[in-house]
């Protein structure tokens, strides 16, 4: 295959990406204003709904000139061989590979970021503070794009570091050592995340002592589930939107809930959503998960073993000297259909586990209360409750609220 080969199957890949993405956005955007489901009459009243249906037009028309313009500027960047010219700054800087690479990805992170934050600012200031979202301040926004790029150029920088070292001395094995690495690093993360990263972007407490937190661990105790790790994290911080999440295992497990969670709803019904969390984790939907990326990330790294040593990769970009960023870039884009595909599946996967949390929050608490939680989030959110169901089966992880309503009432 020749150089220009590769280089219009990248061209061919990107566009039809987005061609299909366009494509699934207008088939859901057919649908915003279809009548709500007889079940879901009580979520909204009229001009709530109204009120939804202006905020999913407006995201729907927002996406589109944002995947635009990004397609744009990469098809420009690969037209004008963008890659190469950073690789001749990036040369002149060292001339140590590991160095280069380095370099190479840190313009590369840093120009994408610096394009892309106008469209984060409109985001968050325009769009999600008109319809009464946002509640980030600008000093936050631009000090959480600050710590991002820190904590990327740490973490990225020694993982890419490590795994071009092992490429260096192991040649083609490369890829079960970048593996290792890989995986404990994916461990350590799943582990001490809420530890080590979420302090510096937010204040977790400990669930303070009273009727919630007594609710929590009589339900708890029921299920014969060890709890005392149970924190409340300051999402309204950045937005009034509200979550829940499970996160680590073992003595590192623990609850997370935001203060806008514990805000909207009642008590019943965050012992509900806790239930649910609790489900994913008795189901040991944590350690499936864990594993699906681990195993993931080894039919990658293989993959990439095959194809990095090919210098047609770098001469496709017109790279005249081969190298694994260079490499590592074009195999980037000719991997994501897989890597599409297995995001499919995973998507699968997890609203599949998500009716199996939602049945076990019915078996062990009661349906009533989620059902009404669910409710609330929903509507807080201004969520989009007729998704079109090849949108549903393409980017949902959960199932639609209307499929979970329906699966708990059964
Ligand atoms: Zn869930």
């Amino acid at each position: 295959m020749s150089p220009q080969t590769i280089f219009f199957i990248i061209i061919a890949i990107l566009v039809i990406s987005f061609v299909i993405d366009q494509l699934l956005d207008y088939l859901n955007a057919q649908h915003f204003n279809d009548p709500l489901p007889a079940e879901l009459q009580d979520v909204f009243d009229e001009a709530e709904y109204q009120k939804s249906q202006r905020y999913k037009k407006e995201r729907y028309k927002f996406g589109i000139l944002t995947s635009a313009t990004s397609l744009i500027a990469t098809l420009l960047f690969f037209f004008f061989d963008g890659f190469a010219l950073v690789d001749e700054i990036a040369r002149s800087a060292s001339n140590n590979e590991i160095v280069i690479a380095l370099v190479f990805f840190g313009i590369i992170m840093i120009a994408s970021d610096i394009l892309s934050t106008p469209f984060s600012y409109y985001s968050t200031f325009v769009i999600e503070e008109k319809y009464g979202f946002n509640k980030t301040t600008r000093r936050t926004f631009f000090l959480d794009k600050l710590k991002g790029w820190l904590m990327g150029a740490i973490i990225g920088g020694i993982l890419l570091g490590a795994i071009i070292w092992f490429y260096q001395s192991t040649g083609q094995h490369f890829w079960l050592y970048a593996w290792g690495i890989i995986t404990v690093f994916t461990i350590f993360m799943n582990l001490f995340y809420a530890r080590l990263i979420v302090p510096l972007f937010n204040k977790q407490t400990p669930l303070e002592e009273g009727s919630l937190r007594s609710q929590i661990e009589k339900y708890a105790s029921k299920v014969g589930f060890t709890l005392d790790k149970i924190f409340v994290i300051d999402g309204s911080k950045r937005s009034t939107k509200a979550n829940a999440y499970f996160s680590g295992f073992g003595s590192e497990k623990r609850v997370t809930l935001y203060d806008t969670l514990i805000k909207d709803l009642n008590e019943e019904e965050i012992v509900a959503v806790l239930a649910h969390e609790v489900g994913h984790y008795k189901r040991n939907h944590i350690i499936i998960n864990l594993f699906a990326a681990i195993i993931t990330t080894g039919f990658t790294l293989w993959l990439l073993s095959l194809f990095i040593g090919n210098p047609m990769l770098s001469k496709a970009l017109n790279v005249s000297q081969p190298s694994f960023h260079i490499g590592l870039v074009a195999f980037g884009v000719l991997y994501s259909p897989i890597s599409g595909i297995t995001g499919l599946l995973m998507n699968y996967l997890s609203r599949k586990f998500e009716y199996q949390a939602d049945n076990f929050a019915k078996h062990t608490y009661a349906a009533p209360p989620l059902i009404s939680g669910l409710k609330k989030l929903s509507k807080n959110s201004l969520s989009n409750l007729t998704p079109h169901p090849l949108y549903v089966f393409a980017h949902y992880s959960h199932p639609t609220l209307l499929q979970r309503f329906r699966n708990l009432r059964k």
